[in-house]
């Protein structure tokens, strides 16, 4: 951050509610506090793993429970875990996981697989890897002299039955969702959600770049990411700079500061 306040980068810590990028440049992003005008647009939002939502799971996130198999998986050598998930993240991050941990146990709500057959052939001839079928976790206990995972309560949906398995660690993937929905259909996404870019990090929308996870469900690393923003701020500077002659004046007080909640853009723009 601080290398690029020194060239020049401003910093404003607020949430995108709206933004309007259907008359092109100049484009108008609403946040909580206030609007924003901008020339060019790098969208780099990312994407929010899929939470469980059950009691402990907040609370031991970075103690036991991960979202992570390649970040955390490290922390778990010798442990048993629990894998969440039943997709082909979850076998992936599971056999990835067998490298670490003394056994990886995954737990699926169904009572089949949604994996490839080939993860699913690896998994089931991993010794480490065992399974839980049409079960789900109705809370994650802690030990609260260490705060760290020390079990999870499971329930099998067909016989209602309820356990409490010992456990070092619950790794979750269950899915992710881009943070495309504020852009409310003015970005093309897949299906998924996640914003479809060129190789030039273009989105559909002249002047609108995008990198990092809110486009790419396949990576997902920092240093991917960041490489990608750094490729979608590159063509948004190459951008400004080929429609210098034709983008429309922005006052300085309205670049650099945000300007009134409320305000239309033609308002903004004119000064009125
Ligand atoms: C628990 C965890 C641990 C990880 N550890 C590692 C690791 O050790 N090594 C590694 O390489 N990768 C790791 N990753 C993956 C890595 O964090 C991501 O790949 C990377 O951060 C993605 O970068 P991004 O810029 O696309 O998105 P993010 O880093 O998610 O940044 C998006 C930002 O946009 C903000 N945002 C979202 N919506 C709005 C909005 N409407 N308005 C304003 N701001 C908004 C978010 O709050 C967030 O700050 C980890 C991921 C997780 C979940």
């Amino acid at each position: 951050q601080a290398q690029a306040e020194r060239f020049g980068a401003k910093f404003d810590y607020d949430l995108v509610t709206e933004v309007d990028f259907t008359s092109g440049s100049p484009f108008r992003i609403k946040t909580q506090n206030g609007e924003y005008l901008a020339d060019s647009v790098v969208v780099t939002i990312g994407a929010s793993p899929r939470k469980l939502n059950v009691p402990g799971e907040a609370e031991f996130t970075g103690r036991g429970v991960s979202y992570c198999a390649t970040c955390d998986g490290w922390f778990f050598r010798n442990k048993d875990i629990i894998v969440v998930g039943g997709g082909d993240s979850a076998l992936q991050e599971a056999i990835f996981l067998t490298r670490f941990a003394s056994s990886v146990t995954v737990v699926h709500r169904r009572d089949t697989l949604r994996a490839s057959t080939s993860l699913q052939s690896r998994a089931f001839a991993n010794d480490k890897i065992s399974f839980i079928y049409d079960t789900v976790i109705d809370e994650i206990l802690g030990n609260p002299e260490i705060g760290a995972v020390r079990a999870v309560r499971l329930r099998n949906l067909k016989t209602s039955e309820v356990s409490e398995k010992p456990i070092d660690g619950v790794f979750i993937f269950i899915g992710y969702d881009p943070n495309s929905k504020v852009f409310n259909g003015q970005l093309k996404t897949d299906a998924a959600g996640y914003v479809i870019v060129d190789n030039h990090m273009r989105t559909n929308v002249d002047g609108v770049f995008a990198g990092g996870e809110i486009h790419d469900d396949i990576f997902r690393q920092a240093i991917t990411a960041a490489g990608q923003g750094c490729a979608a701020a590159l063509m948004a500077i190459n951008w400004l700079g080929e429609h210098a002659d034709s983008l429309q004046v922005i006052e300085d007080e309205q670049r650099d500061a945000p300007i009134a909640s409320g305000k239309t853009l033609a308002e903004a723009v004119s000064g009125d």
